[in-house]
């Protein structure tokens, strides 16, 4: 592994544990390794064959207004919200996307007006999710461009607000902070489930974005989905795809499919607090685990800090729970400017606070990695003197 000085952040480098304290360890991307070890107990559950002839067609169900949407998905989805109860699925359209990534490009291009004088401006409160500036302005688009931190966004233009509930990277909940109308909001919820906050409510909004990524950990498969009120929008949504990458593959969505109907049915001992069967269950004592020894590290250090969260009533869990987010939001006391340098200087890979748009006293952390990455951070966070 090498140690990159480069920004934005490298997706290239990854820890390699084998060589004690000399490893580099990379925790700048949100990469959710930590969950393989349940998919490995979990054993063949989650196996599907596709013969040779399957999957052929660009076509998954022609009277659905997104018809490259596979039913048995669809299915999965909404039986998973309901089980969760963090997500409202009736009378909504659910629009499949390769990754939330897409599908937050989709809802960018369905929300613009095609014949604007001026791009619609984006904006989301800092710190925000450090990928929406470089996302929204990569093509230079005619219809929208990033306008930065919405807490100061004064402009009289229609706007696309951005919510990120609970955040990354600080991990809070959230709600949109541009007070006035004329604005249309996008809720982006991939870290919505029990692992990382309570649910308090079903979310019921306009557009609301989740992704396998973060719920189940399997980030590869590339599968998100979007459940959307408006049909005009969904409709868009939809024809951005098309227009995009006609369709989303179908492999994919017929694994993501089997993976949370396994993620259902591990449910089915709900309320045993101790039943790691259960894939929140299990994310859920794993990040109290993690979060308590990081919380004891950085006491230990003084020159740190974290956020301090508050318990709330998990409706899902039937009791107060702890917010533990995907992301540790660390910031650097004593006089330390650079977080992220200095980490670096101690061969710990993070992404700095500016690319969210906030201090570069602060970096974040990723929460997510492999075991073996985990106990190397805090054993080299705790040296650190
Ligand atoms: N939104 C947020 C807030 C995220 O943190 C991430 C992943 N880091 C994404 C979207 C992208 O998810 P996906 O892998 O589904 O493209």
């Amino acid at each position: 592994a090498h140690v990159s000085k480069s920004s934005p952040p490298t997706w290239t480098t990854r820890t390699e544990p084998e060589d004690g304290e000399h490893t580099v360890i990379n925790l700048d991307h949100g990469d959710p390794t930590m969950f393989e070890r349940f998919w490995q107990k979990m054993g063949d559950k989650c196996e599907i064959v596709i013969p040779g002839w399957q999957s052929m067609s660009y076509f998954s169900d022609v009277r659905n207004l997104c018809w490259f949407l596979e039913p048995e998905f669809a299915k999965q989805i909404t039986r998973l919200h309901k089980l969760v109860g963090n997500a409202i699925t009736e009378d909504r359209h659910i629009v499949v996307g390769t990754g939330s990534t897409q599908l937050f490009q989709a809802a960018l291009y369905a929300l613009s007006p095609p014949d604007a004088s001026e791009p619609m401006s984006v904006v989301s409160a800092v710190p925000y999710y450090s990928s929406y500036p470089s996302v929204t302005n990569y093509l230079k688009s005619g219809l929208y461009k990033w306008a930065g931190d919405a807490s100061s966004f004064n402009s009289d233009e229609p706007f696309i607000e951005l919510v990120t509930s609970p955040n990354n990277p600080d991990g809070f909940m959230r709600l949109p902070v541009v007070n006035r109308s004329g604005g249309m909001v996008v809720h982006d919820l991939a870290y919505y489930w029990p692992m990382y906050t309570a649910i308090t409510s079903p979310a019921d909004h306009d557009i609301m974005l989740f992704t396998v990524s973060k719920s189940t950990g399997h980030a590869g498969i590339r599968i998100g989905w979007a459940l959307v009120k408006d049909k005009e929008v969904a409709k868009k949504m939809t024809e951005f795809i098309v227009l995009n990458t006609i369709g989303v593959s179908k492999d994919s969505q017929l694994r993501a499919a089997k993976i949370l109907g396994a993620v259902s049915d591990s449910c089915h001992h709900l309320g045993n607090p101790d039943d790691d069967e259960s894939l929140f269950e299990y994310g859920r004592h794993l990040m109290a685990e993690r979060w308590k020894r990081l919380r004891s590290a950085v006491k230990q250090s003084r020159l740190f800090s974290l956020p301090d969260f508050p318990s709330e009533f998990c409706n899902y869990v039937g009791g107060i729970t702890e917010t533990q987010p995907a992301f540790a939001w660390l910031k650097c006391e004593g006089g330390i400017e650079d977080c992220e340098s200095f980490l670096r200087g101690h061969k710990i890979l993070t992404r700095s606070g500016k690319h969210s748009g906030a201090s570069t006293k602060y970096v974040r952390v990723s929460m997510l990695d492999r075991h073996e990455t985990f106990d190397l951070f805090i054993e080299r966070l705790s040296s650190i003197r």
